[in-house]
């Protein structure tokens, strides 16, 4: 890697990012629905991988609904859209399109969805803007060794046949799991093959227990130029990329290679908290204006409705069944809002 050239690619990809987004620099987050995945032998950078002895009843590891749908309301209010809703394989597709219905309605938005390779034949695709393919890598014997059980052809079928029922698309990417600079080129390709309409990079975050729990993440240079190569090669993808608590500084860098979006935050922990505040200033350092908020405390208890945001209201129908259970969650849905809230405010206090 040419660093000078990195420097210069990235400044390339601003200018080329501002032509054809705009100025405006959004957060995004996942909607997790549990921590187990069915996979019998799951990938081994993953959390989930930790978990899965530990587990004795799969369905215990599930979030409740109105936990889910608590955190998708709140998502709303502060202006930040779901990157997509995720969990482990296991899923079926009557859990999956409830949860997809129920989400859509509360946010009035129509959602990504990254949850293996899916069946659209039984899924409501009304609701759904999209299909995420978790690639991870795109070096293959890398990716074959870290996700024995998701072969990256199924993925890309999967990629394909969406666009077959005018879904958008988008892959996950984890660098630093020894992926090499070479592998690009290839990442380009696949792209180019699968007419991509997002991508979303993430560093890794080593997690403990795995093979990788004492290694080093890629450096911010070598994050810069995986992202601008993409943004100069595709100006109008969405670029999205993911950071953490110990890598909050690289966001400025990111922007400046061209990402669009900013992911991957331990949101209620830190939200109206100096890392918070340290979110917003590194992208409005970075000469873009914030989407969302990571600070309105207003915004978040619903005073006051959020006008910068990304949302903009669809109309989403739903099936007299799902209406039926939502309105039997409203009450256990509010008492959650308030008690993220309230955790939220004493942490910011303390
Ligand atoms: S499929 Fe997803 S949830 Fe399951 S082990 Fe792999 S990365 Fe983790």
């Amino acid at each position: 890697m040419n660093p000078l050239e990195v420097m210069e690619n990235s400044i390339r990809a601003y200018k080329i990012t501002t032509k054809h987004h705009r100025n405006f620099v959004d957060l995004k987050r996942a909607l997790f629905l549990g921590w187990y995945c069915d996979l019998i032998d799951p990938c081994k950078f993953c959390y989930m991988s930790t978990q899965k002895n530990k587990i004795k009843n799969p369905k215990l590891a599930r979030r409740k609904l109105e936990s889910i749908l608590a955190e998708a309301i709140l998502m709303k209010r502060i202006g930040w859209k779901l990157e997509f809703i995720s969990g482990g394989y296991g899923y079926t597709v009557e859990e999956l399109n409830t949860i997809l219905e129920l989400v859509a309605y509360v946010q009035k938005s129509k959602q990504y969805l990254n949850v293996g390779v899916v069946d659209f034949e039984s899924l409501n695709i009304e609701v759904i803007e999209g299909i995420v393919g978790a690639i991870e890598t795109v070096n293959e014997d890398l990716h074959n060794y870290l996700c024995p059980q998701k072969p990256i052809n199924k993925i890309k079928e999967m990629l394909l046949k969406a666009k077959d029922y005018n879904l958008k698309t988008g892959i996950t990417i984890i660098l630093g799991m020894g992926e090499k600079e070479e592998d690009i080129d290839k990442l380009l390709d696949l792209i180019e093959e699968l007419e991509l309409d997002r991508i979303t990079f993430y560093s890794l975050n080593p997690q403990r227990d795995t093979i990788f729990e004492s290694r080093c993440s890629i450096t911010t240079l070598e994050y810069m130029n995986w992202v601008s190569s993409v943004r100069l090669n595709f100006p109008k993808i969405e670029i999205i990329t993911g950071t953490w608590l110990d890598k909050l500084t690289n966001i400025g860098p990111l922007i400046m290679a061209g990402s669009n979006t900013i992911t991957k935050f331990p949101l209620f922990s830190i939200f109206g908290r100096k890392e918070g505040l340290t979110v917003e200033t590194e992208i409005k350092s970075s000469g873009r204006d914030l989407l969302g908020t990571f600070s309105d405390i207003d915004a978040l208890s619903g005073k006051k409705i959020l006008k910068n945001t990304s949302y903009s209201d669809e109309e989403v129908v739903i099936s007299n069944r799902s209406m039926e259970l939502l309105d039997s969650l409203k009450s256990n849905i509010d008492y959650k809002i308030e008690s993220y809230i309230s955790k939220i405010l004493k942490r910011i206090n303390n």
